[in-house]
């Protein structure tokens, strides 16, 4: 049986002041909550703050990028064990808007993963197709070679922290979120694609969150289908009654 995992990506969103904030509120309106797991993942400069104000809370903190690299010059760039040290437990790698704004490639995104995982860092590994390659038929195609790209070199026994985030590009900030099916069926096809390349059971118990418009009016019915193991949610996540009620979806 695999834990479901409510994650919140919040992008470029919140001081340091306004997401502790967020935190406190979040912190007692999921205080209830045993079965699910839950992530917050802030900018950088609230890193530290935020894992202040969760000491003694289950929520999980999680950066949002990081460089593959230990420490050297790479002006602007986070370390793997920077993010460990500032108390993060997870790391979302190769998020779309990453690779469609920042120049992240399945090459970058397979150095991240290997180097996340060396430090112990659970990764939040992102893929997703466009519209464009939705309508043409791509959609498997495009998956495949993210995951197999992503994953290149990378055994079952080093995987077993690894979570996956499907993350349709059409459905991002759209409003337009994957039907159920839409999202099951992709998400079916992943961990089979995981049981024939890496292992089978890898697959059954990796956990494939599902990110793009999900809001409380989708959420539980996306968390039904038996491949839906959580989600990754963007807009949704910033304000903390709402983030509590995707997290209270049963
Ligand atoms: P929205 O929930 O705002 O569509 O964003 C999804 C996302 O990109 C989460 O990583």
């Amino acid at each position: 049986t695999r834990r479901p995992l409510i994650a919140g990506n919040w992008k470029m969103h919140k001081t340091g002041e306004e997401a502790v904030q967020t935190v406190q509120q979040l912190k007692s309106l999921v205080a209830d909550v045993q079965d699910v797991e839950v992530m917050v993942a802030p900018p950088f400069t609230a890193l530290a703050p935020v894992a202040q104000a969760l000491a003694g809370s289950t929520i999980a903190l999680g950066g949002q990028n990081m460089h593959w690299e230990s420490k050297g010059a790479f002006t602007g760039e986070i370390a793997p064990g920077m993010l460990v040290a500032a108390g993060c437990r997870y790391v979302i790698i190769g998020h779309s808007e990453r690779r469609q704004f920042f120049g992240e490639t399945d090459t970058t995104v397979n150095q991240k993963i290997r180097a996340a995982l060396t430090a112990d860092l659970q990764p939040v590994f992102c893929i997703g197709e466009s519209e464009a390659q939705r309508e043409a038929g791509q959609t498997f195609s495009v998956l495949d070679k993210q995951v197999q790209n992503g994953l290149e070199g990378l055994f079952s026994q080093d995987l077993q922290s690894l979570v996956v985030a499907y993350e349709p590009v059409w459905a991002i900030g759209t409003g337009k979120t994957a039907t159920k099916e839409q999202a099951q069926e992709v998400h079916a096809h992943v961990r089979q694609l995981i049981a024939d390349t890496v292992d089978k059971h890898l697959a059954e118990t990796m956990r494939i969150l599902y990110g793009g418009s999900v809001n409380p009016g989708n959420v539980k019915a996306l968390m039904a289908m038996p491949d839906v193991d959580g989600a990754l949610v963007g807009g949704a996540s910033l304000d903390p009654e709402t983030f509590s009620q995707l997290v209270h979806y049963q």
